[in-house]
This record gives structure tokens, sequence and C-alpha cells, in this order.
């Protein structure tokens, strides 16, 4: 097998810019970590390979955590050693821990046999046994000097399989021991050896091999073997990027991100998509279940600045983006998490109060400090030496157990509305304190009572019910959506459904400007001139599929058919479409029906109010009627702008040809007026409708009447303008006819479901688009030029019918229904909640 059957393209790139990015640089580095639950069943470890065949290039660096709970495992065994050791002569009784140890080897036995083919699995077995001797010798040796070789046989068995498998059906790839380069002099202070682990590592990497190197473990400068402590693989993945100074580490678990608080007690939790790396930081100091405060220090390189991004991903559910922590602008900055801990210690004393209080920040890391009423919060488990430095300092302590709950986000502390929000958030809790942490990103309130759910979530409910972010892409910056984004700022600053809505894309049909930082708005079109750049299809999906926001809007202001073919995949991955465009929502039954579908399977909103009749509220109004039980059975009026105004103009007194060159002038006709007097436009129009009330139909099932004859239609645009004349006896004849019963020409276009008299065979439909003659008083025929009018007939509009009648074009009236469909989409995603995904934690 070879390299390239890697997906050597792909990357788990959550930017548009980095997907460009590793397009130029390929061979930027990702580090990928499979967490225990990750690898905890041949099903979940050909799931892993599923992953790093479609996310991993050969020069990736895979990290992988023990399978399944084999590390819990270990550590049974090492206690039930040590009380076999510690047992008088007549209690020992070796049979329990001898079952432990047969159950543990069984189990490992089962991973390789169900992976690997017989050749392969018979030598992993047989290294297998030779560990599992060697494990027995330690445990009933010399126990203690091997805690720690017997806690690595875990990663050890874990990496020498997937490496296995690797080989066997995807790619060549070898097994590292971590502990064969990484040296750490100081667990506690995190002092990695980071020249001699980098100069290792190099030596232990193969060319053209994927390394898979054991998480958890590592050795000190004496070549022992030490643990970076329970669930320290993610820090050894974070390591490892920085001695090979990747681009990118995943964290492959069994969550699909970081929430805004802990999913498995607060069901409305937001997933965060982006965080600053100190927020991050805060997070995983105050108790995120997933973020381990260590993971995230290597991720900044002090001498060269390079940040190192961190990726947490579902291995369970590997298309959906997770979380990304790094270095981001102004929206990501915005998150706001709740998180607590319980079961702490909160401490007055004398030493805790000014310049003294540095001293044991410097020595506790304390949870939270205030130096100038004096009091810390520690853990239980840091009471016993803090009462001794207090008593070598001669000070007295006064300990009282509470708990705490924490506000977290980028320098919330400075945010006078956070706080207050928090604070208010907590009226019914009545807090001891409320501290701000030394680095502003949390405000921390000391609870004397444990942190309850109920607690939690209420807190949670206040500080993010309004929290979403939704970006927006407008695609088209012709006319109308030159005027869309003119309206955007003042509509973005006193609409308030539009609170939290970004604008983040900017699509031409040939350039692309994305930033997931946010375009300013004030200046979007110069923003676009300057650094906008080419892109294919295939691209911008990558992206959307990507995108870091709770929900994504597409604003389709083209007029093109091939951009409306993409809708079926913006559904797919729950992108919301607003659309003026026709073509999507006029396109054959079967492509339109799919559509349908696809929107409602994936929960994305499709609007189009202003395929129809410009901002006027008719697509509203029909949807309405049916939605609220009405029964629609017939839509007729005046569609088209251009024949609205050619035929109120059109009195005989100039010729119909001169009108049209005259309206051509002027913009009301589309370049080429044959566009507009073959009745496609209205035929159209009126099949959006007709789906829009209920009906099935095909563009086909509407008879159209092309008002160009057919000896003009094959010419080009200039050989028709010059001939138009031709044109004129047809509309002088018919304009002459309706004078003669004082009546007058129009475009109109009809829909009339009629009962069939078989009532089994439901309703017969007829529908057309033509010339008709009308009575002067008649509703379609006193229209103000260019303006539209819809007649509505249903159950309960039955006499009288409803009409809407006012502009149905302009530049305007177009972009402030597209802004209509903007809010109505973000109220409607107000309530919209999604759902977490959690297999376990690790
Ligand atoms: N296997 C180790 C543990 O369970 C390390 C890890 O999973 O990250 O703690
Ligand atoms: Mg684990």
């Amino acid at each position: 097998m070879t390299q390239t059957q890697l997906n050597v393209e792909q990357s788990n790139a959550t930017s548009f810019d980095a997907v460009t990015e590793n397009h130029l640089a390929k061979h930027a580095i990702q580090v990928h970590k499979f967490g225990g639950s990750s690898l905890a069943s041949s099903q979940c470890i050909n799931r892993v390979l599923e992953i790093i065949k479609s996310h991993c290039q050969i020069n990736d660096i895979i990290v992988v955590s023990a399978n399944g709970d084999t590390t819990d495992h270990l550590f049974s065994l090492y206690q039930l050693a040590q009380e076999q050791l510690q047992a008088s002569l007549e209690e020992q009784d070796p049979r329990p821990l001898e079952a432990a140890v047969a159950a543990l080897s069984k189990q490992q036995q089962a991973l390789i046999t169900e992976l690997l083919n017989a050749n392969n699995a018979k030598q992993l077995i047989h290294s297998l046994a030779a560990d599992i001797e060697q494990l027995k010798a330690w445990l009933t040796g010399d126990l203690s000097a091997h805690h720690n070789n017997i806690l690595a046989f875990g990663e050890l068995w874990s990496a020498r399989l997937l490496s296995a498998l690797l080989n066997e059906k995807l790619c060549p790839s070898n097994s590292i021991d971590a502990r064969d380069f990484l040296v750490i002099d100081n667990e506690v202070d995190c002092l990695v050896d980071t020249a001699t682990s980098a100069a290792q590592l190099r030596q232990h990497r193969q060319f053209g091999k994927l390394a898979v190197i054991t998480g958890y473990i590592s050795k000190d400068e004496r070549g022992h073997t030490c643990t970076l402590g329970r669930n320290g693989s993610d820090y050894s993945a974070t390591i490892v990027a920085s001695l090979v100074d990747a681009r990118n580490v995943t964290l492959w678990t069994d969550v699909d991100g970081i929430y805004s608080a802990d999913p498995r007690i607060v069901p409305s939790a937001r997933k965060l998509h982006r965080l600053p790396n100190g927020v991050a930081k805060e997070l995983g100091r105050l108790g995120n279940p997933v973020l381990h405060a260590k993971t995230l220090l290597p991720l900044i390189n002090p001498l060269t600045e390079h940040h190192t991004h961190l990726h947490v991903a579902s291995s369970f559910d590997a298309q959906v983006a997770g979380t990304e922590i790094g270095k981001f602008g102004q929206i990501a900055k915005q998150e706001l998490s709740v998180t607590y801990l319980n079961d702490l210690l909160l401490a007055h004393s004398e030493s805790f109060i000014g310049e003294a209080a540095n001293k044991v920040r410097a020595e506790f890391a304390p949870i939270c400090v205030d130096d100038k009423q004096g009091f810390v919060v520690i853990t239980q488990a840091q009471q016993k030496a803090l009462s001794q430095w207090l008593a070598s300092h001669d000070t007295e302590v006064k300990f009282n157990p509470v708990s705490i709950i924490a506000t977290v986000g980028h320098k919330v502390a400075e945010r006078g509305d956070i706080k207050a929000r928090f604070k208010r958030s907590l009226r019914s809790v009545k807090p001891l304190h409320l501290v701000n942490s030394d680095n502003s990103h949390s405000v921390i309130a000391i609870l004397s009572e444990p942190c309850t759910p109920e607690i939690l979530n209420n807190v949670h409910h206040d500080m993010t019910k309004d929290a979403r972010h939704i970006g927006l892409v407008v695609a088209g910056l012709g006319n109308i959506g030159q005027r869309f984004l003119e309206l955007l700022p003042s509509q973005l600053a006193k609409v308030e459904a539009l609170e939290n809505t970004h604008l983040v894309g900017l699509l031409s049909s040939k350039k692309a400007l994305i930033n997931n930082d946010g375009i300013d708005v004030n200046q979007a079109l110069s923003l676009f001139e300057q650094d906008s750049q080419g892109y294919d299809n295939q691209q911008l999906l990558s992206w959307l599929s990507h995108h870091p926001y709770d929900e994504l809007i597409v604003v389709d202001i083209t007029p093109s058919e091939d951009f409306s073919l993409l809708y079926e995949q913006f559904f797919q991955q729950g992108i919301h479409v607003i659309g003026a465009n026709k073509w999507a929502a006029s396109s054959s039954t079967a492509h339109y029906n799919n559509l349908i579908q696809q929107a409602e399977r994936h929960h994305s909103i499709w609007l189009g109010n202003t395929t129809v009749g410009a901002g006027l509220p008719i697509n509203f109004a029909i949807d309405d009627l049916r939605h609220s039980g009405d029964e629609i059975n017939q839509i007729a009026g005046i569609f088209s702008g251009t024949l609205s105004w050619l035929f109120e103009t059109y009195d005989g007194s100039t010729s119909f040809s001169s009108l049209m060159l005259d309206a051509l002038q002027q913009g009301i006709t589309e370049p080429d007026p044959r566009e507009d007097l073959s009745g496609r436009d209205v035929q159209r129009k009126l099949l959006i409708l007709a789906r829009k009330a209920g009906f099935e139909l095909s563009l086909d099932d509407i008879d159209c009447q092309n008002l160009v004859p057919e000896h003009l239609q094959a010419l080009d645009t200039q050989a028709f303008l010059a001939r138009a004349d031709e044109l004129d006896e047809f509309f002088a004849d018919q304009l002459a006819r309706a004078n003669a019963d004082n009546a007058c020409i129009r475009y109109v276009a009809r829909l009339q479901a009629t009962p069939q008299d078989d009532s089994a065979n439901g309703l017969k439909l007829t529908a057309k688009v033509s010339l008709e003659v009308l009575a002067k008083t008649d509703a379609f025929a006193n229209l103000t030029p260019c303006d539209n009018i819809f007649q509505i007939s249903s159950r309960w509009y039955q006499d009288n019918p409803l009409i809407i009648r006012g502009p149905g074009a302009g530049r305007d009236v177009t972009a402030g229904g597209l802004h209509s469909d903007l809010v109505n989409i973000c109220q409607q995603l107000a309530s919209k909640q999604n759902q977490v995904k959690i297999k376990g934690i690790n």
C-alpha cells in the first residue's frame, strides 16, 4: 500500500484560509490523538482507521491512549498486588490477581484476533504473551519500583495494535514507545527536555511510515518510566506537536466539542466552535471535563510565537465540526460558558492580603485569590499543605467548605455587562463572594452550598440564552446584492433578532472573501475588492462544512442556476438559504421535492420571498394561509413588473416596439427584452407560488404564451432589436380589438384548481400565463406601471379574494425583502436547540 491511499489533500482545517494554505504547504504536520473510548473495541478501532484514511497524511503523527479502560485495569492489578504483599501469609490468595491478569490478557487477545489477519495476529499475540509474563513478574516481584512500567502497558499495546492494523489495511506504519524519546525532567512543572526529545523523536520517525506514538508515558533523565497523569495522552499529543512544530492537533474523543457547560448536566449547552487559547486554559483550570489543565501549555511556542491549533472532535461522528482552540478575532472572543467545581475550601488568612498573596499564588496556584479581603479557594487535597505552609509563617487560617460556579470568556472580568448579568443570574443563590480570576478570563462566584444541576442550568440559561453566533454569506454582488450590503450595517444595529449575526463571506461567481472573524460590514465591498481570491465550489463547500458558527445562512442573490445546484449540499450541512434566485424553487419536480426533503431532514430553513413579487409578502401570505389550514384554489395576477409597465403604458399612441426600446433604455426590461416577452419568467413565478400553495406540478404543466413570434425567437439580441418593429402589428391588432369592447390587454398568470367530478382523482389543475383581454374596471387593469398584483381565492377568501399589490421589482424593495427573510430566519433560529452527542467523556 502506498502513501497515496491516504487522503493527502484533506486536512482537519476549519478555515477557508487553512484549506488554501494546506494546498500550498502540504507537508505541515498534524497530530491526531485518539482517546481510550475511541479505541475501546474492534468496531471503534475500525472507525479510527476510517478517520485516519480520510484525515491524515503519511507524515502526520498519531498518538494513542490505552484501549478502553485498560489503564483502570492496570491500576487495579497494582492495587491487588499491593494488597497481596501486605496480607499475612494465611490471608494470601494469588487467584484474584491471576484471574484479573488473565482477563486483561484475554481482552487484548480478542482485539488482536478480531482486527488482524491470522499471521499478524500471531505475531502480536506472541509479543503480548511476553509482556504478560513481564507484568506478572513485576506484580509479584519488586512491585513499587515498577508502578509506572506496569501502567505503561496500556498505551504500548494500543499503539502496537493500531500500527499493525495500519500496516495491514492502510499504509506503512511504525509504533513508537514515547519512552524512547520523550524526556520530562519535572512532570509537575512540565519541564520537557525539548532539544533531546525532539532529536530522539526525529530518529524514531521513519520516512514514508505513519508514526503511532504511545500517549501518557515518558521517561525522566535517568531513563525511568514516568506517566503524565490520568488522561495525560492529550498532553502527550500537544507536547509531540510542539516538538515537530505541528500546525494542528486533533483530540478525537467521545464528545463532539467543548460546550458552554457540561452537556451531561446542562442539556441546552451550546457547542463553542472556537475558543481563544487563554479562555480554553481557564476552562480547563476550572473543571472542564474535556480540557485538561496541562494539555494547552505546549500549544504556544514562546520563542517563535508559533500557535498550534487544537481541535476537539468526536471519533464517533467524524463529520461533525468540533471545537477549535487557538488564536482568533472578535467573534470567538465573545463566547461565554459556565463551569463549576464542588468540594472546595475557602481559606481566610492575613497571609493572603496584599503583596504576600503572590507567595501563595506561586506555591499553590489557588482557584481564586482575593488579596484585598485575604482569602483563597483551594481543593481539599491542598488543605494539609496550605495549613503547614501557613503554620511555618505563623499565621492563622480558617477553612470553610465551598463550591464555585464561574462564567468564563475572553476578559469577562473587564466586561461590566457580563458581570452584571452574572450577578443577576445568581440572585437566588446568594454567593459569598464574586472574584475576578487573575487572568480576567473568568468571574468566579463562591457558594456556601454545593453547586447543584439546577443552579448550573439556571445560571447557564441566563448567561448564554442569546449567545448563538450566526454567520452570513452573501453570494451575488450585483445591483441587488450591493443594496443588500448597504442596508446591512443599519439593520444589524437596529434589529434585535440580528444580534450576533456576522457577515463572514462574500461571493461573486469567481471570487470569494471568507473571514471567520467577520468582515467589517461598513466596508464590505471595498474589502472584497482588495482581498477576495479565486475559488471553486469544492473549496467553498469544504469551508462551509467546517464553519465555526451555531448557524450559517447563505443569501443567494445570484441569477445563477449553477449556484442553485449547491443548495442540496448546503441543506445536507444544515445551512440555511435565503434565495432571490428562482432556479431551485422552479426546478424539476423531483429536484425540488428532494431539496424540500433535505432541508427538512437537516433542519435547514429555506426562504425565498423575493423570488416572486420582490419584497411583496406574497410567498409569505400563501405559506401562511396553507399552514394555517386554509385551502387555496386560485392564484392569479400580473407577476412581471416589465410586462405590467408595457401594457399599462401602451395605448396605441406610440408603437409597441418604440415603447419597448424606451423601457430597455430605462432598465425596465432585461438586456434582451425577449426574456420578458417570452413569459418564461412569469411561468416560473406561477410555478413557485403554486408549489407554495401545495400543488405538485412542473413548468411544463403551465401553458405559456410567448409574445415573440417564432421568426424573431432565434435571432441574436442586436438583430432582434433591429427588427423589433415586426412586433407592432400583432399588438396594435390586439389593442384595437380590446378597445372596440371598451377593454384592455394585460399579461396575466392564472392557476385554477377545480374539484374533479370523480372526486377520487382530487383536483384538476389548469395553469397558464398569457395575454388576456380584461374589462377596464378589472382589478388587474388599473395598476401603477411596474406594479404587480396577486389575487388569491381560497376557502377563507372565496367570494372576495385576497389581493396583494405594489411594486414587484426594484432595488430597495428587493433588498428589503431579502432583509425581511433574514430577520425571519434569525427569529426562527433563536428558539432552535442543537443536539449534543456524547458517548461518555474521553
Ligand atoms: N490511558 C491513560 C488514562 O486512562 C491516559 C489517557 O487515557 O489519556 O488515564
Ligand atoms: Mg482515558
